[in-house]
């Protein structure tokens, strides 16, 4: 008996110095703990967050948009003036608003698509088919695509957000005759048709204009992007790739490459411009929108790309939302070609 209630004791000791131990690690927790990694939170740098980002669509009981988004397009010409360099944040200063923050890994894989898929990227999963570049030469272009990618988005103001798969093909692939890019947006794919030994970086570029349709959708939504007129559908998806389509045209910008093609013979004219070749007539859509951009601004090229009523040309509501025809623009963006 003695020898159980000396145990005992000796138990109750131990306990009672036990609790008041973890006592005390639990309050030293509780008061110690949270300021430390208050302060450690306050010397991280802040990084604001893109308007991008917040951006969602705001739709009406019909499906329309309702509201514009929020995000500027920022024009080509600052996007020229900015160098890698300019774009990468000081540690002690927070990032410049009207830049997205560079984009996450977008985990996963893009849809599967006819192929064998060579390369992947931070957004972007490249397949090729037969008869068209080569794996070593797809592998290597896919930095390149992406960082088109990127320049369209910081152009834009608006980030991909699910992974997008490209696919190369063979010429006789296309469903359609003399089509060397289309762009799948509702399931996130693009294909791309050129054969052996053709241009890579013409290749390149038109993959770069089908991800301007993956933005356009991403930016006005899937039911305004299908009723979307066709000369601003294809004029913002040419135009958010200004600076490498201009690159591979010899211009440097858009005003002055629509004089050239002019003075080549191909008429400053819009609901007709294909009647010249789907090149050129993409190229003049691209410098209607610059001029619009520059006389109009963005929030007008938002408003008259929601107005879309069907892919026909002019079927969006010129009138309406700028107070004049598309002759009356076409006649203004002609003079401004010829300034
Ligand atoms: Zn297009």
């Amino acid at each position: 008996m003695v020898c159980i209630s000396y145990r005992m004791a000796a138990w109750l000791r131990h306990l009672i110095v036990c609790t008041f131990l973890l006592s005390v690690y639990v309050l030293l927790h509780i008061l110690v703990v949270p300021t430390v990694y208050a302060t450690t939170l306050a010397q991280q740098p802040l990084v604001e967050q893109s308007p991008t980002e917040r951006f969602t669509p705001t739709v009406g009981p019909d499906g329309a948009p309702i509201d514009l988004p929020p995000q500027p397009i920022i024009r080509r010409s600052t996007l020229r003036a900015l160098s890698n360099t300019e774009i990468s944040v000081p540690a002690n200063r927070a990032q410049p608003i009207n830049i997205a923050p560079e984009p996450a890994y977008l985990i996963g894989d893009g849809p599967w698509i006819p192929g064998t898929r060579v390369a992947k990227t931070k957004r972007l999963d490249l397949y090729i088919g037969a008869h068209t570049f080569s794996k070593e030469e797809i592998a290597a272009a896919a930095p390149l695509i992406e960082q088109a990618l990127r320049d369209a988005e910081i152009a834009f103001g608006t980030t991909l957000r699910q992974r997008v798969s490209i696919g190369f093909y063979h010429p006789s692939a296309s469903p359609m005759e003399d089509v060397r890019g289309l762009a799948y947006t509702e399931d996130r794919h693009a294909q791309v048709f050129y054969r052996t030994g053709e241009d890579l970086n013409r290749a390149i570029v038109v993959a770069a204009h089908e991800l301007g349709h993956q933005l356009e959708q991403e930016r006005y939504g899937i039911d305004v992007q299908r009723r979307a007129d066709t000369i601003l559908h294809e004029g913002v998806a040419t135009w958010v790739v200004s600076a490498h389509w201009l690159e591979m045209q010899g211009s440097t910008d858009w005003k002055s490459h629509a004089r050239t093609l002019n003075a080549s013979g191909v008429p400053l004219q819009l609901v007709t411009a294909e009647n010249y070749g789907a090149n050129n007539a993409y190229e003049l859509w691209a410098s209607f929108v610059d001029f619009l951009i520059e006389d109009y601004g963005t929030e007008t090229v938002d408003a008259l790309y929601i107005s879309g009523r069907g892919r026909a040309h002019g079927s969006a509501d010129y009138q309406g939302i700028t107070g004049k025809s598309l002759d009356e623009l076409a006649d203004e963006w002609r003079a401004w070609v010829h300034e």
